[in-house]
């Protein structure tokens, strides 16, 4: 096969199908096209747009390596802000051009050494590689609630904000205090005539400084671009990554004092900021810190307890046309519900129908649960790469700084189908079993198995679907594959 004959699919103009985007044109791919469900790029941060939507990782450690932004007014990122600047990449990349939008990829087959797509709208394409950039938090999850159908008022999830609707005076409910729920509070606190949080579970609740950058520091971030070891200093990247090893510490040792530290600061938080003893005691969990995403707020302590806001811990007994209706019998009247309950995690692809050689369905393979051999590739299904897969690293710093890691590997893939000696690529069987094996082993010690909580970070068996092991073990892996892992074809053997 010759190089420029290497036909790539990228689906997905998230983060991660940019970044692919990115990476190949700069490789020297040309035949290459992204296909996009949606009608604009963003992924995550185009279909979240609820109010107080902030990346909790700092805004200079939220960008691409190679391409910072000096532009960010605040110390989180905000989402518009986020958006606005994938808008900008891709458009400085000149990838407008290579994408498909309104293409939803519905069914994907592996025929004749190729794959074969098909879409919604009825379009097909064929391509020698497949990238899958489809992002893992994507398809909300509805709570079952008795009567949600019945409500009179407005009820949506958090990632399908109405914007139709006003919330000027209105009495609003939020079901759910993960890190949307938590945000949704500090944004309308004050702002709406009574607002109810309904949380069914504590949180652990990191404080954190978000305040604007002055114009003098956006001005030095300015001059920096062109100055990669002043960057790097006003990065911080050390301290940053520092942070990210204690962290990743602290879940694979509930022990440790990384752990204690920041249950200590958590702690001291509540005790700090809530002053009546009741709500300080309903707001404490009782649950091991990071055994559920920890949650990054300067501020949700303080919208609680705004005099037009409550916690609600109750119980849901059912939603009413007036309201929601607590175990305790209590009717809170309510004109908005808003289900800030969480996402699907474990679709990544999905609903695609993929069919891998020899007729391997998908579905087959992850009917336990989702799996990748290092969270990329699968044995049977060649040449189909994931970003942000299955097993992935997640939690709570950058995604965007995983899936360039993972880039790194998955060019190497590349580099070998596209130098023709290996046209089809997948991990053998036995790779992807020895490493799942070792990982649900260590995903047993964390804190996410051990800390007795309920999570999105658990497969339906309760075990961790995550990456159990440190950043830097990853980091590690994806410098370089293990071509023993590889059904790589027999050398043709020469008579000399
Ligand atoms: P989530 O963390 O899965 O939280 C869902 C919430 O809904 C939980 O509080 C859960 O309660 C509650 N819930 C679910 N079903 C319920 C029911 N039937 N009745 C009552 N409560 C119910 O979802 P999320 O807050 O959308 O966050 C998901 C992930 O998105 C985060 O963990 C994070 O990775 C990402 N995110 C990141 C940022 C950021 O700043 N970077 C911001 C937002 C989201 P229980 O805890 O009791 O199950």
């Amino acid at each position: 096969m010759a190089e420029q004959d290497l036909r790539v699919v990228v689906l997905g103009a998230g983060m991660a199908g940019i970044l692919a985007g990115i990476k190949l044109l700069e490789r020297g791919y040309r035949d290459v096209t992204l296909y996009e469900k949606a009608d604009r790029v963003g992924g995550t941060w185009r279909e979240n747009t609820y109010p107080g939507l902030t990346c909790d990782v700092p805004s200079h450690h939220y960008t691409y390596s190679f391409e910072r932004n000096p532009d960010w007014t605040r110390h989180l990122p905000p989402g518009a802000e986020i958006q606005d600047y994938f808008e900008r990449t891709t458009a400085k990349y000149g990838l407008f051009d290579l994408i498909r939008f309104n293409e939803e990829a519905s069914r994907a087959e592996f025929r004749d050494g190729r794959w074969h797509l098909g879409f919604k709208s009825g379009r097909e394409d064929v391509a020698d590689v497949l990238i899958a950039a489809t992002g893992v938090l994507h398809k909300p999850r509805f709570p079952d609630i008795r009567g949600a159908d019945s409500f009179n008022g407005q009820l949506f999830h958090s990632a399908r904000w109405d914007h139709s609707v006003s919330l000027e005076g209105k009495r609003i409910g939020v079901i759910g205090n993960g890190s949307t729920g938590v945000q949704i509070i500090s944004a309308l606190a004050g702002k709406a005539a009574k607002l109810e949080h309904y949380q069914r579970t504590a949180q652990w609740i990191m404080p954190v400084e978000n305040g604007y950058f002055s114009e003098e520091e956006r001005a030095a971030f300015r001059a920096a671009m062109s100055n990669p070891a002043k960057m790097e200093e006003m990065l911080n990247t050390e301290e940053y990554m520092a942070g990210v090893e204690r962290y990743t510490q602290a879940i694979t040792d509930m022990e440790s004092e990384g752990a204690r530290e920041m249950a200590d600061y958590c702690l001291a938080n509540l005790e700090n900021s809530v002053t009546d003893p009741e709500l300080r005691e309903q707001l404490r969990p009782d649950h091991a810190p990071l055994c559920k995403r920890l949650i990054f707020s300067p501020d949700y302590y303080q919208a609680i307890q705004h005099p037009q806001c409550a916690l609600v811990t109750a119980g849901i007994e059912c939603i009413e046309p007036e309201g929601i209706r607590t175990r305790d019998g209590v009717l809170h009247e309510l004109d908005i519900i808003v289900f800030a309950t969480g996402f699907h995690a474990d679709c990544f692809m999905r609903p695609m129908t993929i069919t891998g050689r020899n007729g391997a369905d998908l579905e087959d393979l992850w009917k336990n649960r989702p799996l990748a051999y290092l969270a990329i590739s699968m044995p049977d299904f060649p040449n189909l790469f994931m970003l942000n897969g299955p097993s992935g690293p997640v939690g709570n710093f950058s995604l965007i700084d995983i899936a360039e890691n993972q880039w790194v590997y998955i060019e190497q893939l590349l580099d070998r189908i596209r130098s023709g000696e290996c046209p089809e690529l997948a991990p053998t069987r036995e790779a992807l079993d020895t490493y799942e094996a070792a990982r649900v082993e260590a995903a047993k010690k964390t804190v996410w198995f051990q800390g007795g909580c309920v999570s999105w970070y658990l497969d339906k068996d309760g075990v961790p679907s995550s990456w159990p092991w440190n950043y830097n073990r990853f980091v590690e892996l994806m410098r370089k594959p293990d071509w023993a892992a590889y059904d790589l074809p027999e050398p043709v053997a020469t008579n000399t």
